[in-house]
């Protein structure tokens, strides 16, 4: 191939957000989008940490990429145990590592990375969310979790502990291959369908960039959203179907293997268990607890913790109100969650002078 690899990226940080929490990296040939969590300004620490990270690496190879993604895992998660107010941030992260004939892509958490191929989209990565885990197990529809109150809940992410399990990837690349990496903040706000057609419908990386981040925004931008757009050279028709594999983690090759004892297996679903409990309860939430609005740490119907019981009776707000803290309004962080009740407080005053629920000194 003797044209160029083309490349561009956009971020925006959409309507309903203060911060931009998103990062993006694009040094070719590596490539990488990060979604940060995490309250106040610890996302965007999170995720602009664990690029820095990366780039720093110079990655080339696949193993080299997982390995590069570790080692910005353990520095993520060594500032977040340093810096009491960094506590608990995470990101997701999917890298890509461009070679000329294939890319390898390493990936942590609900970011994605596509595949334009002879006119259809492919999916290449596994989202790490509890609701994904549910479509697997044939608990909810996939058209469910779309629309799924948890949808972000993150099973995996970066930083959060002080080891995290890379997922890997290898694809065998053809000409005219077009590779979108992008945060949820796309894919919760446009189809699969709608991401196709505009990737189809324009030719320069730039321009596909720049619309899929517009399109998101106008549909509403309720999250971050941030592209890299990856094009290989050649005319993007009609070829087979992505062959694609998925690699088994590097270490369950290795010394893992000869570990399979049940003692083994108990004591690595404990810890398992462990830290997925502790990443649930690094999630807030604002939900109804004894007729009361409450915060809480944890995911709704998963884990939960009472962080705080307000004075706010749950019937003295309207029924849209109810129904949303039934499912759990989930929140970025502590003072997001006090930002809720703060509106919900506000809600309940504004919500006229005849209160339609039993006054507090009522039996
Ligand atoms: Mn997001």
């Amino acid at each position: 191939m003797t044209e160029e690899i083309r490349h561009a990226a956009a971020t925006d940080i959409g309507l309903a957000r203060d911060t931009n929490e998103d990062s993006f990296l694009t040094q070719p040939p590596l490539f990488a989008v990060a979604d940060g969590m995490g309250g106040h300004m610890a996302g965007d620490v999170a995720s602009r940490l664990a690029l820095e990270a990366l780039a720093g690496k110079g990655v080339l190879g696949a193993d080299d990429l997982a390995d590069a993604i570790r080692e910005a895992n353990q520095h993520v998660h060594n500032e977040a145990t340093a810096r009491p107010e960094l506590r608990g941030m995470g990101t997701t992260i999917t890298a890509l590592v461009a070679g000329p004939k294939d890319v390898e892509i390493a990936h942590v958490g609900d970011s994605r990375a596509y595949l334009l191929r002879g006119g259809s989209l492919k999916r290449l990565t596994t989202d790490h969310t509890v609701v994904e885990r549910m479509v697997r197990e044939g608990r909810i529809d996939p058209e469910e979790a779309d629309h799924h109150p948890q949808r972000s809940y993150l099973e995996r992410a970066l930083g959060v502990e002080p080891d995290v399990d890379v997922d890997s990837y290898h694809i065998s690349i053809e000409p005219g291959d077009r590779i979108l990496l992008c945060t949820d903040g796309l894919t919760t706000m446009l189809t699969e369908d709608s991401i196709r057609e505009i990737l189809e419908g324009e030719s320069a990386a730039d321009d596909a960039s720049k619309r899929l981040v517009g399109a998101a925004v106008d549909a509403g931008g309720s999250d971050n959203v941030t592209v890299v757009v990856i094009d290989y050279p050649g005319s993007r028709v009609e070829v087979s179907p992505a062959p694609m594999e998925q690699k088994a983690p590097k270490q369950a090759r290795g010394k893992r293997r000869l570990l399979v004892r049940a003692g083994v297996i108990a004591a690595v679903a404990l810890i398992a268990l462990l830290s997925l409990r502790a990443l649930a309860l690094s999630r807030w939430y604002v939900g109804a607890d004894q007729g009361r609005v409450v915060i809480f740490r944890g995911i709704p119907g998963v884990i939960s913790k009472v962080e705080e019981r307000t004075e706010i009776p749950v019937t003295s707000l309207p029924e849209v109100n109810q129904d949303r803290l039934g499912e759990g309004i989930s929140a970025s962080g502590r003072s997001d969650a006090n930002e809720i009740v703060g509106n919900l407080r506000e809600i309940r005053e504004d919500y006229g002078s005849e209160p339609p629920y039993p006054s507090e000194s009522s039996p």
